[in-house]
């Protein structure tokens, strides 16, 4: 089965130019959950570009139950925002705003929609509330022809109407230095195991601006505006992570091949893809407000003794900070697994040097 292709304009550049996103579809062929996975948002995280790569090439041959939409290259113009060496694709460069934090907020309308809707079955209550998440992105889309917007802004919008109409959604990012860890939500516990990531975060259920947030918490509104105004439980369709693949600036094949496979397994789980899947349990798993930073207490360079993946105890050397001639030793003040490490040895005071999930 050969996907359906699209090419998407996102943005006109000075010279002319046009950058442009190239989706490609899969159509499901029976029932089961619609899928939307998307990499590099952030301009040097491309590592996911590698695993829907392999996503492609696996469903032409294996054509999926659900219709998977698949993005790479999220970002075109930040990809190519090369400085020296670095891809500096994190942040806008014009107007600053870290591109993983300019998604909209759905959430409007809710209490006249419960009020309409709310004898419906399960799942008439859930289609008609997608089509009601995709007339607000319409109102939001006609506000930009409108007005204009910034890139990010622009560019967020259009991914997100392609995200929102799934009941999965894997956003593909990398951090600095990192072992592979994802950011999910406790109400899928179940499910997001089967992507055999031993390190998991579990996301708050509030919008803050990124893609998972932005798919999955006006659903969270719903289930909570028909408990208190009708009593109905409602259980939440929609299922979205942000799955950090390890490091920016790295591409590697074999470790695609991996995440390939773990992907795969979880949509075995979620009936997406044949086959039986295997169970895995994460190795740690806390909330969101126990991923805490570890600071330069002063500037210098910095030599690491403990890397990303390491457990570390309170009071345990991380490494050093070295000015001419005077070495200050950094200590934990946490218990728990470094996740994350800062990319450059070459530090001011105030720079993160870690992330760490703490016991
Ligand atoms: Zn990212």
């Amino acid at each position: 089965m050969d996907a359906i292709t699209q090419k998407i304009p996102v943005r006109n550049l000075a010279n002319g130019d046009q950058l442009s996103l190239k989706t490609y579809q899969f159509k499901g062929s029976g029932n089961a959950p619609n899928v939307y996975i998307q990499a590099n948002l952030h301009g040097s995280e491309v590592q996911g570009n590698l695993v829907i790569q392999k996503l492609i090439e696996y469903f032409q041959k294996n054509p999926p139950q659900g219709t998977v939409t698949l993005v790479p290259n999220a970002n075109p113009y930040g990809l190519n925002q090369k400085m020296g060496e670095y891809t500096f694709g994190r942040f806008d460069p014009v107007t600053g705003d870290n591109y993983n934090r300019l998604y909209w907020n759905l959430c409007s309308g809710i209490e006249s929609f419960v009020e309409e809707n709310w004898e419906l079955s399960e799942q008439d209550l859930t289609n008609k509330y997608f089509k009601h998440l995709q007339s607000v992105h319409l109102d939001f889309q006609t506000h930009i022809q409108n007005y204009g917007s910034h890139y990010g802004r622009k560019l967020c919008l259009t991914l997100q109407s392609m995200a929102n109409q799934n009941e999965i959604v894997l956003d593909l990012h990398t951090a600095s230095t990192a072992i592979e860890h994802l950011y999910a939500p406790a109400y899928t516990s179940e499910a997001h195991s089967y992507l055999g990531i031993d390190t998991v975060i579990e996301t708050q259920l509030e919008f803050e601006g990124a893609l998972d947030e932005a798919c999955f918490v006006p659903w969270i509104q719903l289930q909570t505006k028909l408990k208190e105004l009708k009593g109905r439980d409602f259980k939440v369709p929609v299922h979205a992570y942000t799955v950090e693949l390890g490091s920016q600036e790295l591409a590697s094949q074999s470790q695609a091949e991996e995440q390939l496979e773990r992907i795969l397994n979880y949509l075995k789980f979620q009936n997406v893809v044949s086959g039986e899947p295997t169970i895995y349990t994460p190795q740690v798993s806390r909330s969101v407000d126990q991923y805490k930073g570890i600071f330069a207490p002063s500037g210098g360079i910095f030599t690491a003794d403990k890397f990303p993946g390491d457990f570390v105890k309170e009071g345990d050397l991380l490494g050093s900070l070295i000015v001419r001639e005077s070495k200050k030793s950094i200590k934990s003040p946490y218990s728990g697994v470094l996740v994350n490490q800062f990319a450059s040895s070459v530090v001011h005071e105030g720079i993160e040097l870690y992330r760490i999930l703490c016991d």
